[in-house]
């Protein structure tokens, strides 16, 4: 797919979050060169880009850091503690886009906030190892964990689906490197895949991996298969695995989710992981201000 790369000068960067887990969100970019077929963001996002596809396009908010720098002034030094709320890497890109090689925007926002001497919580959730050419400004972070999605140990079946992303082996290997470096690590399983973590066995197996890597933190998420996203992931199926439509649909009721709740909770018993907001997340369920804004990714 060819990129469309626009530099742009951003109004503000630092945003009120609606998502859960998070007060404030920072997006370097807008646009995603990932692709994944299930994005929620591919629909929340593509109003400046209405007719455009979802990876094909990036917008490169080159005052990031600068304006970054100008907002934490503003906002004071009484905003420095943990007080102030946790700040999210990112909510309508991956901040570690391919093109965050380049431009390293995400890295210069986060030596701003170390050199503002933020102690409050930072969440960075990707899905690429160009996460671990940061590790020294990591470093610096007072309380900074990253996170990777992870949707299955098959790295044939993340290219299927989050077409452009780095494979998942890559993604697990940097998250052992982040930990054996000191930085905390979660794992944010979302979209749970119908038809490749559906049984217990396959949950057991991808838990494993993820403590093998040091993982003490595992957030899940059924599939959110509103009509936009379905629209669009659908499409993609009927074109290159339609005999997959059958488990997705089957994966979009209650009692599935239920059933697959009771094996996590199982699986994740009398390890010592936490389960991120205690609950395996639906988004249906959250409160409505979230709902809206909930990515998965995340
Ligand atoms: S799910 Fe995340 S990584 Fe995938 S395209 Fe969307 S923003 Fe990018």
């Amino acid at each position: 797919m060819l990129l469309k790369v626009n530099e742009i000068e951003a109004k503000s960067i630092l945003t009120k979050s609606g998502l859960p887990g998070s007060d404030w969100v920072i997006n370097p970019y807008n646009g995603c060169q990932f692709a994944c077929m299930y994005c929620y963001a591919a629909q929340i996002a593509r109003w400046k880009h209405p007719d455009e596809e979802w990876g094909s396009y990036l917008d490169v908010k080159i005052n990031a850091p600068e304006l970054l720098k100008k907002e934490l002034v503003k906002i004071g030094n009484k905003f420095k503690s943990r007080d102030f709320g946790t700040i999210f890497f990112s909510s309508v890109t991956d901040p570690y886009t391919g093109l965050e090689a380049k431009y390293n925007l995400t890295r210069q926002c986060l030596q701003v906030l170390a050199d503002f001497g933020y102690e409050g919580n930072i969440g960075i959730q990707t899905k690429s190892p160009l996460v671990t050419k940061d590790i020294d400004v990591l470093q610096k972070l007072k309380n900074v964990s990253v996170g990777f999605t992870v949707t299955t140990l098959d790295d044939k079946v993340s290219r299927f689906i989050e077409v452009l992303a780095p494979p998942v082996s890559e993604r697990i290997k940097a998250l052992k490197q982040l930990h054996d470096s000191g930085v905390p690590t979660y794992v944010f399983v979302g979209p749970i895949l119908p038809s490749f973590v559906k049984n217990e066995k396959d949950i057991n197996e991808l838990i494993d991996k993820l403590q093998e890597a040091g993982v003490k933190e595992v957030w899940f998420e059924h599939i959110n298969l509103s009509t936009k996203i379905k629209d669009r992931l659908y499409e993609y199926l009927k074109k290159e695995s339609p005999e997959l439509i059958a488990d997705f649909d089957s994966a979009n009721t209650s009692k599935y989710r239920e059933e697959l709740d009771l094996k996590i909770h199982k699986a994740l018993a009398g390890r010592g992981m936490k389960l991120g907001l205690d609950k395996v997340i639906y988004h249906h369920d959250l409160p409505k201000k979230l709902n809206n804004k909930l990515i998965q990714n995340k």
